[in-house]
């Protein structure tokens, strides 16, 4: 049965929630980063983004209706701070000597990671950024401004401008990987928050936990806090707690130690029978999953959730979820919000970081 509102009291709804994120807009959100306004920002056309990994750089320019010009993928260059600048100056240099219509592009980072509101860089896997102003600094590298953002706010960007959620006014992103995060986007723009930790679903606690499924107080996680949803819908989360009642996936999860082999062997893990204990840890994700979805249905309430990261690639979310989802939602009727997989797959973080440059700063 179809449980979307009729189109008078669609109309009304999107009223309601254009005038609720116009107040939002006039408030801010605050995009990252320092520098002054720049015209180029506010309406480029074309577009640079940069995904920096911690193995690899990846480069793409759009034109302004999303069509790729240009792509490039190089390995990172570890450890090395300058070079790291360096490399990400010589790429763009390089996109606009290919499409010179494009001299003028905008340019957005990307970063697996958070930004504090100093702009310095915390918690990235490409370690050597940790503390340092990357954005300022390219900034200066590049002569231009730069708008920097996460990871999962790219994901939530690149979806929101032309992916699942492009019909969408309201979009929350998530990405299941090896670790976890979220990002809100209202009417096409970011938003990061007074603080700039607008998201940060991964480093809430699981709610609704049960002790007789361990989640009282649950796993240690690396942020110093206990039970974070993090430690439960990650990759490693969901192996540690298949290892805990499965020693052979214990053991092979150990060994393998990368997530590579980690994911195949969570997959099949997936295909197993709901019989065995790797099914039953399945079955614990998807309920722990529906959980934390319906926390930020209770909050957000958003049109699209829209799930990236190596864990989204299982079928079974997208069918299971939304039917469990309801058991913690505060509404005595379906809810509206669809949950769907990224469009762009792993292509979304550059592509986000490319939307970045269109967000402009105020
Ligand atoms: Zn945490």
């Amino acid at each position: 049965m179809d449980s979307r509102p009729h189109a008078a009291e669609q109309a009304s709804a999107l009223g309601d929630a254009a005038r609720a994120s116009c107040r939002l807009a006039d408030l801010g959100p605050k995009p990252y980063l320092g520098g002054g306004r720049d015209p180029r920002l506010q309406h480029p056309g074309y577009r640079f983004g940069v995904d920096l990994g911690g193995t690899k750089i990846e480069s793409l320019l759009l034109d302004h209706e999303g069509t790729e010009l240009w792509r490039k993928r190089i390995p990172t260059p570890r450890g090395d701070y300058a070079g790291t600048l360096r490399v990400i100056a010589a790429l763009c240099n390089e996109a606009r000597d290919a499409h010179p219509q494009a001299a003028h592009c905008s340019v957005g980072l990307g970063i697996p990671g958070s930004l504090g509101p100093d702009g310095k860089v915390r918690n990235a896997n490409s370690v050597w950024l940790n503390g340092m102003p990357f954005g300022a600094d390219l900034e200066r590298t590049l002569g231009q401004p730069v708008v920097m953002a996460n990871d999962a706010n790219c994901l939530a960007l690149s979806e929101s401008a032309d992916g699942a959620g492009r019909d969408a006014e309201t979009v929350f992103a998530v990405i299941l990987g090896t670790g976890v995060g979220g990002g809100l986007v209202v009417h096409r723009r970011l938003w990061q928050g007074t603080s700039g930790l607008a998201g940060e679903w991964g480093h809430v606690a699981l709610p609704w936990p049960r002790s007789d499924w361990g989640e009282c107080p649950g796993p240690k996680c690396w942020c110093g806090r206990t039970g974070c949803i993090e430690g439960f819908l990650s990759g490693p989360g969901l192996a540690r707690d298949a290892g805990r009642t499965d020693g052979d996936a214990l053991q092979t999860l150990t060994a393998a130690q990368s997530w590579k082999p980690l994911e195949s062997t969570t997959r099949e893990i997936c295909d197993t029978s709901a019989e065995n204990a790797a099914g039953e840890a399945v079955d614990r994700y998807l309920d722990r999953l529906a959980r934390g979805l319906a926390m930020v249905i209770n909050i957000v309430d958003p049109e699209v959730i829209v799930l990236g990261g190596g864990m989204s690639q299982f079928r079974r979310i997208y069918q299971e979820v939304p039917e469990r989802w309801h058991a913690w939602i505060f509404s005595d009727r379906p809810v509206n919000t669809r949950l769907l997989p990224a469009r762009h797959g792993d292509a979304s973080g550059v592509r986000g970081a490319a939307w970045l440059g269109a967000q402009g700063r105020r």
